[in-house]
């Protein structure tokens, strides 16, 4: 591996400080005659535990708005346009990502390598050469008065980027359910479950909702099954047996 080979760098530049008490009080309130203001306090360990039952109650049961008041921002950096361009089909995020157009390649740009090419080396060292070659180009073009933004068209999917992701817990939990799942790509899978585990280590609660939508369904939707939950079919074929 070099150094223009990299990988995925994941990291949470915001979120508030009290996602679980921001989630009971908007749960408890729908069902309260007291005010939002009184209820937003949940710090004993007995309360905690009342507000993870409530929340599992009311998220399980589909009333989602209550998990639309949290936002999360993330710093990402090395990973493909590929798994960029995967990501940036979840609507209800926003992104500020690294431009092209603005920012002009000095040397070898960065990439990213596949694991199943990184596994034959006879394919991976025409990748890398793929890679030389084509900076090679790029640099010729640019330094001979082709625009950056035109010389990018050159730039393979493999080329690393960077950004700021934010979105809301219940797009959180989304973007996880479908892209947890074995059928998501591996690259995206390894980014989306860098980040659940970066929200996980300060807020361990969000775990369970934090998985593959097999996970919720307790069953699989998918046309090819990795085979971790039974397909629907199994599922309502048993039941008719
Ligand atoms: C395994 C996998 C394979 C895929 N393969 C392909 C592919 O081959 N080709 C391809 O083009 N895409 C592909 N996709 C992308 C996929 O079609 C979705 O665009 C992407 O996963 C975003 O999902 P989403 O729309 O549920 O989520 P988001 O855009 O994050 O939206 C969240 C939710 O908001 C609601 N919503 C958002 N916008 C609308 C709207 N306009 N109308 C109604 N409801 C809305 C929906 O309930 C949606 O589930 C693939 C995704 C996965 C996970």
């Amino acid at each position: 591996m070099t150094e223009h080979e990299v990988k995925p760098q994941v990291k949470i530049i915001s979120k508030p400080q009290n996602i679980l008490r921001t989630v009971y009080t908007a749960c408890r309130t729908c069902y309260s005659a007291d005010s939002p203001i009184n209820i937003n306090n949940c710090e004993n360990a007995q309360d905690k535990e009342k507000a993870l039952n409530l929340i599992k109650k009311v998220v399980s049961s589909g009333h989602y708005s209550t998990i639309e008041h949290v936002q999360i921002s993330f710093a990402i950096s090395g990973i493909s346009r590929a798994c960029s361009h995967q990501l940036v089909r979840h609507r209800l995020m926003s992104f500020s990502q690294k431009s092209q157009r603005y920012v002009k390649e000095k040397e070898q740009f960065d990439y990213i390598v596949p694991p199943t090419i990184l596994k034959q080396p006879e394919l991976y060292e025409k990748y890398q050469q793929f890679m030389q070659e084509t900076t090679k180009l790029y640099l010729e073009m640019t330094e001979n008065g082709i625009p950056a933004e035109d010389a990018r068209y050159l730039l393979p999917n493999a080329a690393a980027t960077s950004m700021v992701a934010s979105l809301n817990l219940r797009e959180m939990i989304h973007l996880a359910n479908l892209r947890l799942c074995t059928r998501a790509q591996s690259e995206i899978r390894t980014l989306v479950k860098m980040m659940c585990d970066e929200l996980v280590s300060t807020e361990p609660w969000l775990k369970e909702y934090l998985s593959p939508k097999c996970e919720k369904a307790g069953f699989c939707d998918e046309d090819k099954s990795c085979g971790r939950k039974p397909k629907k079919e199994e599922l309502i074929n048993g039941r008719n047996d």
